[in-house]
């Protein structure tokens, strides 16, 4: 009889032992997750609600982490939101979309000045509002009923329609989505003007700029096969870098700036022609990887043309991404439906970019298996506008640009 006690007691304090052991491990895997939201925010990449509150100092992580945690969790059920039903603009830059209010709620995107949504709940702290349908939460004092003069030059700054952006995210029950591993952030789709439209939507994404994307692993192909070309990733291999860190310029800016900076004139040249523009990113860091970008386009855009700059150092000239001459890939879904669609959209551009002047490398294409081509389910090219070598200053981009907007109206018959 008392030996059994003694079991007992023994159990009890042992079950003890293990929750507490479970709780520690808990608090400190999201202690970990608020360090590296910490040092993102640090960088200016990831989004604020919690502009004080935000920088942890080392020592006191785990108990600010906690106050956050539970100040969280009273606020999601404690929270009444008033019924609302209006536009609200975003008033700051890099504000956290989360899925549940509080600042404990994963988080679903950043929102950036001037962007506008729906809101259909109001509190003090927390705005419930639509992102793709869907019921998210934004710190509402980063919210104004009203497009300020400042938001609205904002927008303006970032889309030369003057119209607000759009955020759209990445949905994993999307047709070949459920590969994607990094998909966190969201795209920008912004309206060309009504009296220019011509309805036509264009995925501009800028190469690289996913932080943390060389160290996952995604799927080259859908269907696990191996890749049949080389490249940054060998031929042979089933998977490779969910988003690679790119080259780096002779001049020492990274491949992943220049794309920016190219991407970004290419935006402003597409919404002025009339087409429709979704951004892929358009800062340093996106949480999207190469599959989750393709799905983005695949769901929201005509067409998707990705830019890099080669690391060759030879100064080359432009060139797409063709699909390759292998029976094996171009039998392969979504590969077998869309190759010829993907080589001519490459050829229209890079015709495009010849008449605007634009230097071009050998017949202007090289064959490539890309995971972008591997699962694009529209036309799509990897445009390479040049490599390591290549001047990527304002005016050639503008002229390269100019090129890739004159060949996207060909390929359209605009
Ligand atoms: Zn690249």
């Amino acid at each position: 009889m008392k030996r059994k006690k003694w079991m007992l007691l023994l159990l009890f304090a042992l079950s003890l032992s293990a929750c507490r052991g479970q709780e520690r491990a808990e608090l400190s895997s999201d202690a970990a997750s608020a360090e590296s939201a910490a040092s993102e925010s640090a960088g200016g990449s990831v989004g604020s609600e919690e502009t004080e509150s935000g920088v942890l100092s080392n020592g006191a992580k785990l108990i600010t982490v906690g106050e956050t945690q539970a100040a969280a969790e009273t606020l999601s059920s404690k929270i009444e939101f008033q019924n609302v039903d209006e536009t609200v603009y975003v008033t700051g830059s890099n504000i956290n979309i989360r899925k549940s209010p509080g600042k404990g709620g994963a988080l679903q995107g950043t929102a950036q000045k001037g962007q506008s949504f729906r809101r259909t709940g109001y509190s003090k702290e927390w705005s419930r509002i639509l992102v793709d349908g869907k019921e998210s939460y934004i710190a509402s004092r980063y919210l104004s009923a009203k497009q300020s003069e400042s938001s609205a030059s904002a927008a303006d700054a970032a889309g030369s329609a003057g119209q607000a952006a759009q955020s759209l995210s990445f949905d994993p029950s999307w047709p070949l989505a459920a590969n994607s591993k990094i998909h966190s952030g969201s795209a920008l789709l912004y309206k060309a003007d009504a009296s220019v439209s011509n309805g036509k939507t264009i995925c501009v994404n800028a190469g690289h700029g996913t932080k943390g994307g060389s160290d996952v692993r995604t799927l080259c192909h859908p269907d696990g096969t191996a890749k049949v070309t080389g490249g940054s990733t060998s031929a042979g291999s089933t998977t490779a870098t969910a988003v690679s860190y790119g080259t780096t310029l002779k001049d020492g800016t990274t491949e992943a700036k220049a794309n920016l900076t190219a991407a970004l004139l290419l935006r402003d040249k597409l919404l002025a022609a009339g087409f429709n523009v979704l951004m892929i990113r358009e800062g340093d860091d996106i949480q999207l990887d190469n599959i989750a970008r393709t799905c983005l386009a695949n769901q929201y855009a005509n067409v998707h043309i990705a830019i890099h700059y080669d690391s060759t150092d030879s100064d080359k000239g432009a060139f797409f991404m063709s699909v390759p001459e292998v029976g094996t890939y171009r039998r392969m879904e979504p590969v077998a439906s869309h190759w010829q669609e993907h080589n001519a959209l490459g050829k229209a551009v890079i015709g495009g970019i010849r008449q605007a002047g634009g230097k071009i490398f050998g017949a202007g294409n090289m064959n490539m298996d890309l995971t972008q081509t591997s699962y694009s389910t529209i036309p799509s090219i990897d445009l390479e506008i040049g490599d390591r070598a290549s001047d990527h200053s304002p005016a050639v981009q503008g002229k390269l640009m100019d090129g890739v907007v004159l060949g996207l109206k060909q390929y359209f018959g605009l």
